[in-house]
């Protein structure tokens, strides 16, 4: 297993994170877990969240699987980030990152206290609701805000 260096978001690039860096890197705001629609031809974020979502922490039940068993499960990698930063909210480590800014003073690098996403009201825990209680013909009242582009 590899190290996690100290303070490597401020020393190093993204491209140059081991995994074990690039996973200490998710806030853990469970935003990139919210479904999104198409809906008269334009796409939307919604505030249902991932049927594999746990309401209580906002982490996934299946991690290590997500992908195989959620298609549209959005695992980042060093690959795929720029042509998903899009889909990606603005406070998202990785887009903070990527384009050349700092993480929050919230992010549980800083405080050493993984709660901190939901104590400033950063995570999905507050508003959103599971996919397992929305029947899919009322996935519209759902939307949040078009992703532009998306
Ligand atoms: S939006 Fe970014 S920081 Fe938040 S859970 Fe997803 S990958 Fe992690
Ligand atoms: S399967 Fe993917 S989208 Fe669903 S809760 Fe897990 S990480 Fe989030």
């Amino acid at each position: 297993m590899a190290k996690v260096r100290k303070s490597f978001w401020k020393k190093y690039s993204l491209e140059q994170l081991n995994i074990e860096e690039w996973e200490a890197l998710c806030d853990g705001c469970a935003k990139c877990c919210l479904l999104k629609i198409l809906y008269k031809k334009k796409t939307y974020m919604t505030n249902i969240s991932c049927s594999k979502l746990r309401l209580d922490s906002c982490r996934c039940s299946n991690y290590i699987n997500r992908e195989k068993k959620v298609k549209n499960c959005l695992k980042l990698t060093k690959e795929n980030l720029s042509k998903n930063l899009k889909f990606l909210p603005s406070s998202c480590s990785y887009k903070l990152l990527e384009e050349g800014k700092a993480l929050p003073h919230w992010h549980h690098l800083i405080t050493n206290d993984k709660e901190s996403v939901h104590k400033v009201n950063q995570s999905i825990k507050e508003y959103c609701v599971s996919e397992t209680s929305v029947s899919p013909e009322n996935f519209q009242d759902h939307i949040e805000a078009e992703i532009s582009g998306g």
